[in-house]
């Protein structure tokens, strides 16, 4: 297909791993650069594009509603060269009103304060270089449960008919206190082995009971926030939808990369 003819947007997960992954050279970013391209051509531009990232957690679900989303770089101890990074896409306050309206109960509201954080950037240089599209931020609140976020997800799925490209950005595999050079841990490649099997078979349960996995999930997410953004993704599947795995790959021994998109 060489034109743009898909009306569902898609919805993809993607492990941001590293925030050198932005501008160094590495098979992760080649990887988003070609999937950037190949999204190109196969649908039409998108209106707005919606980031669930690991790093905006809040009390309470908000939607970042700026016009100009500024870049924040929320981390520390990396070159200057990726302090200097901008991704100065456009915000979409219109979008972040008729999020709002889409859910029940005003579980999402709209705020002034926040930006693009390097769980969204990061990733949206390669995959949107252009930064013409676009962008705007949802928060993950740290008051819900694994079930509630995939509650509140589920009533966004409508979204992707809307025009609106919906990213999570994560990891399904994230322990900083256990990086290491060579190969994944046993229990990081358990883990994303049992998240991998229940994406294939759409087992939105195992993907919300991670606990039942014992100490291969206590390990692979020691806190919640990186896998978090891949319950958005799933909750808001289509039955038409088609998974695709890329970047299935570890990185530093307790980083899983496992991306994927559902079109
Ligand atoms: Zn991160």
């Amino acid at each position: 297909m060489n034109h743009a003819t898909k009306i569902r947007q898609p919805a993809l997960f993607v492990g941001h791993g590293n925030p050198m992954n932005a501008i160094s050279q590495n098979p992760f970013r080649d990887a988003w650069l070609q999937l950037g391209e190949q999204l190109k051509t196969t649908y039409s531009r998108p209106r707005a594009i919606l980031c669930i990232s690991a790093h905006w957690q809040t009390q309470g679900s908000w939607v970042c509603a700026v016009e100009q989303p500024k870049t924040i770089h929320d981390f520390g101890g990396f070159p200057k060269e990726l302090f200097a990074q901008q991704y100065a896409a456009p915000g979409a306050p219109d979008v972040a009103e008729m999020l709002c309206e889409l859910v029940n109960d005003k579980q999402i509201q709209a705020t002034q304060d926040w930006g693009l954080d390097h769980g969204a950037w990061t990733i949206l240089q390669s995959l949107f270089p252009a930064a013409d599209i676009p962008v705007l931020q949802l928060s993950l609140d740290v008051k819900l449960d694994f079930a509630q976020h995939f509650q509140l997800a589920s009533q966004l799925a409508s979204v992707r008919e809307q025009g609106i490209l919906v990213i999570g950005s994560g990891n399904i595999v994230h322990n900083l206190g256990l990086l290491k050079q060579g190969v994944a841990y046993d229990w990081a490649i358990e883990f994303d082995e049992y998240i991998k099997e229940a994406l294939e078979t759409n087992n939105d349960e195992a993907l919300i009971h991670i606990s039942k996995v014992g100490q291969a999930a206590k390990l692979s997410v020691p806190t919640d926030e990186h896998y978090l953004p891949l319950l958005y993704i799933a909750a808001i599947r289509h039955a038409e939808d088609n998974m695709r795995f890329f970047n299935a790959s570890y990185d530093l021994g307790s980083l899983s990369m496992r991306s994927f998109i559902y079109q």
